[in-house]
């Protein structure tokens, strides 16, 4: 299962720059995660001010 950032994303962007295969990208109101693309490494969790990517 893929993370997945969930409504918390106050969109900072910090989360896209950490991510190794680049599975993350601005989308309408908070950021995204491309589930096929994501190798559930963890690193978006890390760096977010406010938690909001989280394994499904
Ligand atoms: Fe990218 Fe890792 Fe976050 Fe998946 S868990 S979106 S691979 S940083
Ligand atoms: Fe949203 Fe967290 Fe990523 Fe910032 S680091 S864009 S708050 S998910």
């Amino acid at each position: 299962m893929a993370y997945k950032i969930s409504d918390e994303c106050i969109s900072c962007g910090a989360c896209a720059g950490e991510c190794p295969v680049n599975a993350i990208s601005e989308g309408d109101g908070k950021y995204v995660i491309d589930a096929d693309t994501c190798i559930e490494c963890g690193a978006c969790a890390d760096v977010c001010p406010v938690g909001a990517p989280a394994a499904e």
